[in-house]
Parts: C-alpha cells; sequence; structure tokens
C-alpha cells in the first residue's frame, strides 16, 4: 500500500505522490514569538517531524521549511508589558523556541524564514495582488477582497454568507476601512510608536496571513507537496494562504493540506486565547521530553487528545519500557559475535508492519504497538543477558531485532540520549544558606573577534538578499548560545544569553 495521507482540501485519504517525484517540499507555520509555546503548539512540531522523519524514511528527498512570525500585535503588546522592543521580544522566545524543541527532539528546519526578513517579498505579493483587484488600499491599510477569488472557502469549507452572518456583530477599527467584513488585512497602516517599513501605501507592517504566502513563494516555490498546520488554522490563515497565494499565481499553493488535532485540557481545547494553557518548558520540569513525545504519538495526529495527569503518567512508564530496552544497546554491543558497524540488516516482516500503519495517514499508535512489540522481545533478552550471562536468540538474530528497533523508534524521532543543552553560564558552589555566593564561569565557545566576523558574513549575505545564508548563521550563532539583535539603523548587535 502506498503512503495515504488526509488532505483537508479534499476531505479524504489520498495517496501520495509528491510535485516532483522523489522530492518533498514542506511547510509548516510555526510560533507567534511573544511566549514559550504551549503543549498544543508542541503537538504539531512533533507531529510534523513525525512526517518529515517518514517522509525521509521513505527515501524522500524533503525539504522542510518553518517561520517565525517575529512582527505582530501580541508581540508589540508584550513589548510594552516587559519595557523591551519587538526584536528583543522576538529574539528572546526564537531561542527559547530552539531550547525547548531540542528537548523534543525536533529535527531542525531547512529554513526558518521570519517575516520582518520577508518584507520585499510580502510587499512584492501585495502589491500583484492590488494590480490584479484581488486587493485594495483604503486610508494606510490593504485588504483583501474575498469576493473577487471565487474559490474562497474551499479549504475550510465555509460560505461566505455564513462568515458575514458571524462579523456582522464585530465592530472593530478596521470596520469602517474594508469594503466587505469578510475582507482581511494584507498591510497595516502603523499606529505610532509602532515599528514600520516604507512601502506604496505608507508607513506599515504586514498582517500575519500574507507572511506564509509570501515565505512560501520564497522559500519553496510557488506550488508545494505539503502544507501543515493544527487544525484552528483551517480558518482563517490557511483559507487566507490560499486566497493570497492562488490569486496570483493561478497555481495550487500545496497539493496536500495537512492538520492536527488539539490537546484538549477539561474538555477544552487548549490555547493561550482561553487560558487553559501549559507551557512546554514548566511541563519538562516534572516529565521526561520523551515521555511527551511518546503522549502526542500515542494518538493518530488527526485525533484529539485529552491532557490528564493519568494519561501523561501513563506516557512516562510506557517510555520506560522504551527507554530500558534502547538501554540494553550497550551490553548487547558487546556480546561476541556483535557486528561493530551497524548493517541495515532489519528485520524486513517487522519494517513492513511498521510502514503499513504509518502509510494508513501516519497512524502511529499502530506504530508504536510494532516497536513496544520489540521493545519488550528486547528487554527480556537483555534481562536474560543480566542473570544468565547470555541471551536466548543468536546474537545475529538479536542483532538485527535490536537495529530494527533502533531505526523504528528513530523514525518517531524517540532517543535515550540526553539533549545537548546549550549553556554557557554554570551556576556553582551555591550552598543555601552558606555563603550565598554565586560563581560564574567564563563563557565557553566562541570568541568575540570569531563573533563579529561571523556578524560580518552574515552582513554580507544579507546585503545580497541571501535570507537563508543570513539565517543559517544566525541559527548557528544562536545554537552557540548568542542572540542577535537586528536594529533599525542596520547595525547588528548581540550577546551571550
Ligand atoms: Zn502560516
Amino acid at each position: 500500500m502506498p503512503l495515504t495521507l488526509y488532505n483537508t482540501l479534499t476531505r479524504r485519504k489520498e495517496p501520495f505522490e509528491p510535485i516532483k517525484p522523489g522530492k518533498v517540499r514542506m511547510y509548516v507555520c510555526g510560533i507567534t514569538a511573544y511566549n514559550y509555546f504551549h503543549v498544543g503548539n508542541a503537538r504539531v512540531f512533533v507531529v510534523f517531524d513525525v512526517v518529515r522523519r517518514y517522509l525521509k524514511w521513505c527515501g524522500y528527498d524533503v525539504r522542510y521549511v518553518q517561520n517565525f512570525t517575529d512582527i505582530d500585535d501580541k508581540i508589540l503588546k508584550r513589548a510594552l508589558a516587559e519595557n523591551s522592543t519587538m526584536e528583543q521580544i522576538a529574539e528572546k522566545y526564537i531561542a527559547a523556541y530552539f531550547e525547548d524543541a531540542d528537548r523534543l527532539n525536533i529535527l531542525r528546519a531547512d529554513a526558518y524564514p521570519r517575516a520582518t526578513h520577508a518584507i520585499d517579498g510580502i510587499q512584492r505579493l501585495i502589491h500583484e495582488l492590488e494590480q490584479q483587484q484581488y486587493a485594495y488600499a483604503a486610508d494606510g491599510d490593504v485588504y483583501y477582497a474575498v469576493r473577487q477569488f471565487a474559490d474562497y472557502g474551499k479549504l475550510s469549507g465555509r460560505k461566505l454568507e455564513e462568515m458575514q452572518a458571524g462579523a456582522s456583530g464585530r465592530v472593530d477599527e478596521e470596520a469602517d476601512k474594508k469594503k466587505d467584513p469578510a475582507d482581511f488585512a494584507l498591510w497595516k497602516a502603523a499606529k505610532p510608536g509602532e515599528p514600520f517599513w516604507e512601502s506604496r501605501w505608507g508607513k506599515g507592517r504586514p498582517g500575519w496571513h500574507i507572511e506564509c504566502s509570501a515565505m512560501v513563494r520564497d522559500e519553496l516555490g510557488e506550488s508545494i507537496d505539503i502544507h501543515g498546520g493544527g487544525m484552528d488554522l483551517t480558518f482563517p490563515h490557511h483559507e487566507n494562504e490560499i486566497a493570497q497565494s492562488e490569486a496570483v499565481t493561478g497555481k495550487p499553493l500545496a497539493k496536500y493540506w495537512l492538520h492536527n488535532g488539539f490537546i484538549n485540557m477539561d474538555g477544552e481545547k487548549m490555547s493561550k486565547s482561553l487560558g487553559n494553557f501549559r507551557l512546554t518548558r514548566d511541563l519538562f520540569a516534572n516529565y521526561d521530553p520523551m515521555a511527551f513525545r511518546l503522549f502526542v504519538l500515542q494518538a493518530q495526529y488527526r485525533k484529539p487528545i485529552d491532557f490528564t495527569a493519568d494519561a501523561l503518567d501513563a506516557a512516562v512508564s510506557s517510555w520506560k519500557t522504551l527507554k530500558e530496552a534502547l538501554q540494553f544497546g550497550t551490553q548487547f554491543a558487546a556480546l561476541p559475535g556483535w557486528q561493530s558497524a551497524a548493517t541495515d540488516n532489519l528485520d524486513q516482516t517487522v519494517v513492513d508492519r511498521f510502514n503499513e500503519a504509518m502509510d494508513d495517514d501516519i497512524n502511529t499508535p499502530i506504530a508504536l504497538s510494532v516497536v513496544f512489540e520489540l521493545a519488550k522481545a528486547l528487554s527480556r533478552e537483555g534481562n536474560q543477558l543480566v542473570h544468565q550471562g547470555k541471551p536466548d536468540l543468536p546474537v545475529e538474530q538479536l542483532q538485527r531485532q535490536w537495529q530494527t528497533f533502533a531505526s523504528l523508534i528513530n523514525v518517531l524521532g524517540l532517543t535515550a540520549a540526553e539533549p545537548q543543552v546549550s549553556s554557557d553560564v554554570v551556576i556553582m558552589g551555591v550552598l543555601a544558606g552558606l555563603t550565598g555566593v554565586v560563581t560564574i564561569a567564563e563563557p565557553e565557545g566562541l570568541s568575540d573577534a570569531a563573533i563579529e566576523a561571523l556578524i560580518q558574513q552574515r552582513q554580507e549575505a544579507r546585503q545580497s538578499k541571501n535570507w537563508a545564508e543570513s539565517d543559517r548563521i544566525r541559527n548557528e550563532l544562536q545554537s552557540q548560545g548568542i542572540t542577535l539583535i537586528d536594529q533599525k539603523d542596520g547595525v547588528t548587535r548581540w550577546h551571550r544569553n
């Protein structure tokens, strides 16, 4: 059976056939950088990380892009509250994103475009929409005219009439400027004191939806294979992305639209707006990130998950089973007859069962049941080895089972390895009530000169509009605990976290 994926656009499972054979271009909507991400967001990153890993496992060459929204009302509000700037708030939470995502063993994206780096592409797209009568300027704002796009509503299945009924009671400052209540902002005129960019419409900044349309086009082209995100993004965000991109290109923005289900808390969707959310990093104070990853994968990605202490505890104990099996690996590898170089000699029957589950719209609970069978068998062998001095299975067979297990668990992104924690400040010698002296070790790693040189390289990349390279350098520095802050005057400041 080929891989089938449930496509929100067609409302059915479809065989997966990428636009270009062997290659997958994939885009997932990332965080708005104004807070640590919550466990509902974490599910999105885990789910699409597994989709990506599985596609790679199937032999596809995958290019995965995930954006950062680094300009937004929420970020500006936060900056005001923390007496900070939009740039500083965004930097802080983007750095935090990487820390938390690394602990969840989320593979790094091939590119992390940011809205504030995509302003040219955004303005170009808005202008094209305007020229083709899909957008109109009103008093420094620019709006998308949804009535002009015949397919509006095709992703979410909503009809314009229903949307208008819903919108009619709402009074906002944009209402007077819009020709139709369902229209949405592409560009917003700057209010006093807000950051802005010069544009043909005056000083302003982009709306949220247009960012993704522009960044997909910049990074991956006009049509991509998979566009993913949480189910709550279907409308209006992804509906609007389609309207913006397809109106200009005349081509489908994405062939497959994948949306994962919510994490519910007390029977309600977990969300920042409802206030019933748990931050991922707070959760990690009490739970192993891998136990949480397993908790997420124990449900098929489109199904809702109830976030309860009992369910989390069960995941902790399940993770213990897998981890124990993984840890026996060192002892197995010391057995005579164990091939030191890893071979690709896997148990094909088991692999087929795993693949069959994953091919059915990434059915991770079934795939996990295959992995658990292996884990239990390996733990039995491990205990046998510890207590009897030798396993029951011939070493060659044991090695095949072990390698199959290690490969499959890697497709699910589960690992017993401790994540690399990049901390350049070590606090030592604090004895409560005794001295209260805190010794802060000298930061290790890159010297100031090396950092300045990298910033210079990045500056050159930026001048030639090579955003991928510029972001790569930024991310590399970030991984070393160095944060860059691009100032309006073009100068980049930096500090060690
Ligand atoms: Zn998006």
